[in-house]
């Protein structure tokens, strides 16, 4: 196999925002995707994302407060300045690759208001955004010629002497496994959100990535943090966007009282997602709820914008919900959503610490939901993970490829790592059936994770979901897969996935044991309140194999210019 200087393993909208600036710095590129590109889960992003435009009156540092407040105080200063100062450039590039962001009644670029920020700042494409963006860079992957493996899929990473010098694949189509030789790595593997169920990721978000780096020697940071969104269809978990209620729709409790006025009178539906997600369960559990739900109302909107700004909103309504969001209010509540922890990375999506603070893995990169940086730290503003994608895609696209010109491979003995991976194939696809499935033992774990790592956490809760989670790792291991070919065999693909959910479930509880403080996404009923004198610290998880706990350590938050406050909305 030819060797690359840059393999970028994801083609969301991270990873093709790296392949395409290391190829820009003159690098050798490889793109790999399990899924077509334009499958990739960036698809789904409907609302839009943020940028502080001067020309508007705003400002980077006014976007950055109301980013590190939406964190609860957990996000690094320096990483959130980056990204908030490098969001309209950022933006602009979009638009002069071809992405047709919608405009206002002057012709400008128009924006909507999202949740958790003062100004509105999200650009948009209807609520088709992330499908916009995505189409638009694959266009611009192809005109590169950049070298793609589509429908591959990523079975191990590669790391001699501490360095990441390539990885394991298996081509989909044809079972075929191979030794992709690469100078740096950058993972680009998009989210976890199916260690949950429900959720609104799709079956593909299965923490791939995460799980990979973590073996391989990379701290994960901040795993606790998950997002719950306000707005999610009952059963499906289908999401309906937060900029429904950036146009104006209202939440409603049973009695038809827009309750939000009494969680956060100023920003109402519009405070950061942890607070209105917690405010909804709230009304539910003291019975103001309808059905296990609350109710989001478009009405007053009118049909007219709603078909121009929401259509695809209205078509969710009408096709998982039989509800005309024109006539009526639809029912939703709150639904995983997001990762705000990942692969721990410097602001250059570097894995790896060249100055020893924490161990890592040289020569490999992280970016977009995958990673850590962290901009997000205990709760994500919305609109800004695409943000983070291009920003921090970019970046770490930029640093690989620097990095590896003057860092030739050494020798490497590729058959030894093909037939490591050949055996993990083969032994899964020998086993007996047992009876157990991975369609149940998955479905156990992610209602498991649902249940006791929801919006409201406890001790005992947790603990209960680490038994459970040993338990479902022991079936795993004798669980067999009833396809044994190795022809598109999504079967086989299916029960690797579970693997590194497993992984990625299992650190999300050790990390949410281990944080005894209510802060962000993570609200814990037996440590009801934000501890900054114990707190103001990221959980970093390294792995130290199958049957032990990780080791944990702590890294201090960055703040360069906004100390702690109260957080009221
Ligand atoms: C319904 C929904 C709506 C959203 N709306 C918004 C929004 O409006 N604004 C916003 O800012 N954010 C939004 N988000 C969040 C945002 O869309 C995601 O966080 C972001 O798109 C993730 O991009 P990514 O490039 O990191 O990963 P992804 O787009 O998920 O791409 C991951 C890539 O990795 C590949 N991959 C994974 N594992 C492997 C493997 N083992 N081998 C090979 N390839 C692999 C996949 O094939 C894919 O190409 C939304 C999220 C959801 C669920």
């Amino acid at each position: 196999m030819q060797e690359y200087h840059v393999l970028v393993i994801g083609a969301g909208l991270a990873g093709m925002r790296a392949a395409l600036e290391a190829h820009k710095q003159g690098a050798r590129v490889a793109l790999m995707s399990k899924v077509h590109p334009v499958r990739s889960h960036s698809n789904a992003a409907q609302g839009g994302i943020n940028a502080a435009l001067t020309d508007r009156g705003d400002r980077w540092e006014d976007h950055a407060y109301d980013t590190v407040k939406g964190s609860d105080w957990l996000g690094d200063q320096d990483a959130i300045e980056v990204m908030c100062k490098e969001a309209g450039q950022e933006l602009i590039s979009l638009e002069h690759m071809g992405v047709i962001f919608n405009r206002d009644e002057q012709g400008r670029l128009g924006t909507r208001a999202f949740g958790g920020q003062r100004r509105a700042r999200t650009f948009f494409v209807a609520d088709i955004t992330g499908q916009a963006i995505l189409h638009v860079m694959y266009e611009q992957i192809l005109k590169s010629g950049i070298a793609l493996f589509e429908e591959w899929f990523c079975t191990d990473l590669v790391v001699e002497n501490g360095r990441c010098v390539g990885c394991v694949a298996m081509e989909i189509r044809t079972g075929r496994v191979a030794f992709i030789p690469a100078r740096t790595v950058i993972l680009a593997t998009g989210g976890l959100g199916r260690v949950f169920e429900p959720s609104t990721n799709a079956l593909i978000c299965t923490g791939d990535g995460m799980a990979l780096a973590y073996r391989a020697g990379v701290p994960l940071m901040d795993m606790e943090m998950v997002q719950y969104h306000p707005t999610t269809l009952k059963g499906s978990g289908v999401l309906i966007t937060e900029g429904a209620r950036g146009e104006g729709a209202y939440l409603l409790n049973k009695d038809g009282e827009r309750f939000m006025a009494r969680y956060a009178p100023t920003m109402m539906e519009l405070a950061s997602r942890d607070v209105v997600s917690r405010a909804e369960m709230t009304e539910i559990a003291e019975g103001r709820g309808v059905d296990g739900c609350v109710l989001l109302d478009c009405r007053h909107l009118g049909e007219k914008k709603i078909r121009e700004r929401l259509s695809q909103i209205y078509e969710i309504g009408l096709d998982f919900a039989g509800v005309d969001i024109t006539k009526e209010p639809i029912p939703i509540r709150p639904g995983m959503h997001y990762q705000m922890g990942g692969i721990k990375t410097d602001i250059w999506g570097r894995c790896w610490d060249p100055q020893g603070k924490w161990q890592g893995v040289e020569g490999l990169f992280a970016a977009g939901e995958c990673a850590c940086v962290s901009v997000h730290g205990g709760n994500r503003l919305g609109a800004n993970s695409l943000l983070d994608t291009v920003v921090f895609g970019r970046r770490a696209g930029a640093t690989a490829a620097q990095w590896a010109q003057d860092k030739p491979l050494p020798t490497l003995n590729d058959a030894h790592w093909v037939q490591k991976t050949e055996t993990r194939i083969r032994t899964l696809l020998a086993r007996e059936n047992n009876g157990d499935t991975v369609a149940r033992i998955r479905w156990e774990m992610g209602t498991t994770m649902d249940q006791f790592l929801g919006v409201f956490r406890e001790q005992e809760g947790m603990e209960q979901a680490l038994r459970t989670l040993r338990q479902l790792r022991q079936r795993y291991n004798k669980v067999s897969v009833r396809d044994k070919g190795r022809t598109f065999n999504t079967a086989l693909i299916f029960a690797l996935e579970l693997d590194y959910m497993l992984e990625c479930a299992e650190a999300i509880v050790r990390s949410g044991l281990e944080r005894k403080e209510s802060r962000g996404a993570h609200y814990r009923r037996d440590f009801p309140k934000r501890d900054d004198a114990n707190w103001l610290k990221h959980i970093l998880l390294y792995w130290r194999g199958e049957n032990d706990p990780p080791t944990i350590t702590y890294l201090p938050v960055t703040i360069t210019q906004w100390p702690p406050e109260k957080r009221v909305y």
